[in-house]
């Protein structure tokens, strides 16, 4: 059985969401071997940090928050889309996903963590339609993971029109892992297991997360 990781590396200064509230992250020693006798580091981060999940709670103020969100939905067979050919800016409609199907957990792929740490990355990523994304929550999906940014378009943020696919995915209890790593390491062909774990804060809208693959 083969793990593939598809998480990013958390480091200082890693690229964020490019709003101006969001934290710098920082990964500092607190204490070195020299001083107090062991390494220990201070870590400064946004929820919304690098390879991460959203909970109810990030646009519904009456949503459920992300310890309490249940591991069997973040944990089981998943399957995953090869979305490749959405390039640059393109848009995922209603014709596209109603050729697949269906399934509880489901990974879009679009080789989009290629562009992470160019200015591309949060500029010009393809996303969802509303109407794909409806599609998918009455198809009865209950964890959505793809390797861009956001499955909303990104150029309007804090707009009257900003987000509507996470608006409708939360309100249903659907749960979002963005930012995914590596993913054209999948292969296509074989049956996939996913293990993504946030960590337990509790009252946070999200976690940054290890997700990881088991490939068969
Ligand atoms: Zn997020």
């Amino acid at each position: 059985m083969k793990i593939i990781d598809l998480s990013l590396v958390i480091e200082s200064g890693m690229p964020t969401c490019g709003t101006p509230w969001h934290q710098t992250v920082k990964v500092e020693h607190m204490g070195t071997i020299d001083t107090v006798g062991r390494n220990t580091h201070s870590i400064l981060l946004g929820s919304h940090t690098g390879t991460h999940m959203d909970a109810p709670y990030h646009f519904i103020e009456t949503g459920h928050t992300i310890e309490t969100t249940p591991l069997e939905t973040l944990c089981g067979a998943i399957s995953v889309v090869d979305f490749t050919r959405f390039k640059s800016g393109s848009v995922v409609k209603l014709e596209d996903v109603k050729q697949i199907q269906v399934t509880e957990r489901m990974l879009f792929r679009f080789d989009w963590f290629k562009k992470w740490k160019t200015p591309e990355y949060y500029n010009s990523f393809p996303y969802f339609d509303e109407d794909a994304v409806d599609y998918l929550i009455k198809g009865g999906i209950k964890l959505m993971a793809m390797d861009t940014p956001s499955p909303d378009y990104g150029g309007n943020i804090q707009s009257k029109e900003d987000s509507p696919n996470h608006k409708a995915l939360l309100k249903k209890d659907v749960v979002i892992v963005e930012y995914l790593n590596n993913t054209d390491q999948i292969d296509l062909t074989k049956k996939h297991t996913l293990v993504a774990l946030p960590l337990k804060i509790k009252g946070s809208d999200g976690s940054p997360s290890r997700v990881i693959l088991f490939e068969e």
